[in-house]
């Protein structure tokens, strides 16, 4: 099976193309650089979609980027290099004549309101608006192609990695000993180990039945207190600085820090019930793994 991959030259990207590797298909990563491997946004646009049973979407500036500030500029970026591109590779599908048997497009768990209470599964009905939830809805509805492509969004949680994503920040500070829990601790942390996130979006593609919303975050869910007591606890450090809110809001930014500060306790129902089994389900064996 030929899969290309939009944003595929990135942590997560890196991660499914190896595992898309090692079972035998072909990958062609899309990027705004060229490269062995890669194909151009520009060609892409000039020539239109190469032969291909599957299409993957990842492109995105990170929302997190601390030498970024938050401001309208910065937000116009975050939302067009996930709505622009995705949209690019849903009008290439569209526009194929012989169209691609599967389309899987990231989006993220703040989709969900954030909540101390609620629990959200991939059916949950979602009224409330705000930056992120309009952010990540705009980012699903890029994603709508013809009915004969079998379309599937993953809403990924934090994904925790040895080579990238948040565990490079956040494994620094409780290496010297100041680590600790943010803002009250209460909050979700919806985590799902890489090979997990690459793991889902290989089975929606090799999958042939799959279609709809998956939830990519691990089944064993913790609060932002308990995640920094096992990463403390995995590292034997402390875990006794807390990190204030006024801290994370005048570093992110109010809106930004939200994401920090508050969170979502978003289960996998239909992942699991589609038949993904998750290789790291807890935070002690997931963290085990990234620090060995
Ligand atoms: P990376 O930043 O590692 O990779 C994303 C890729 O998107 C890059 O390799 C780049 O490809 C492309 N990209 C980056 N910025 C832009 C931009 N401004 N315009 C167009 N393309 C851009 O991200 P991850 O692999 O960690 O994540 C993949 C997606 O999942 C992203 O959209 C991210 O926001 C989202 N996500 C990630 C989470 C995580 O914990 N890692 C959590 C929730 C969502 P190139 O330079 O080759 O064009």
């Amino acid at each position: 099976m030929r899969v290309l991959i939009g944003g595929g030259s990135g942590f997560i990207g890196t991660a499914i193309k190896r595992q898309l590797l090692n079972k035998g298909h072909d990958v062609t990563v899309l990027s705004r650089t060229p490269g062995s491997g890669k194909m151009t946004w520009s060609e892409l646009k000039a020539t239109g979609l190469p032969a291909c049973s599957a299409v993957i979407s990842l492109s995105g500036e990170n929302v997190l980027n601390p030498m970024k500030r938050w401001n309208d500029q910065f937000k116009l970026e975050v939302l067009q290099s996930r709505v622009a591109y995705t949209k690019t590779l849903a009008n290439a599908i569209q526009q194929a004549t012989k169209k691609p048997e599967v389309f899987a497009t990231m989006s993220g768990v703040g989709y969900y309101p954030t909540s101390l209470h609620a629990e959200y599964t991939e059916d949950s009905h979602v009224d409330d608006s705000n930056y992120l939830t309009e952010l990540c809805k705009q980012w699903e509805e890029s994603g709508q192609t013809a009915e004969s492509t079998r379309h599937v969004v993953i809403r990924t949680g934090v994904v925790l990695g040895k080579h990238g994503g948040a565990m490079k920040q956040m494994i620094w500070p409780f290496w010297f000993g100041v680590g600790g829990k943010i803002g009250s601790g209460k909050q979700y942390f919806p985590w799902i180990h890489i090979d997990d996130i690459a793991g889902v979006f290989v089975h929606a593609v090799e999958s042939g039945s799959v279609e709809g919303i998956l939830n990519g975050v691990a089944p064993n869910t913790v609060t932002n207190l308990q995640f920094t007591q096992a990463l403390a606890s995995a590292m034997w450090r402390p875990a006794i600085l807390p990190v204030p809110s006024f801290v994370v809001n005048l570093i992110y930014g109010r809106e930004r820090g939200q994401m920090l500060l508050e969170g979502q306790k978003a289960v996998p129902k239909r992942t699991l019930e589609s038949g993904y089994q998750f290789k790291y389900p807890d935070i002690q064996s997931a963290l085990e793994d990234i620090l060995k």
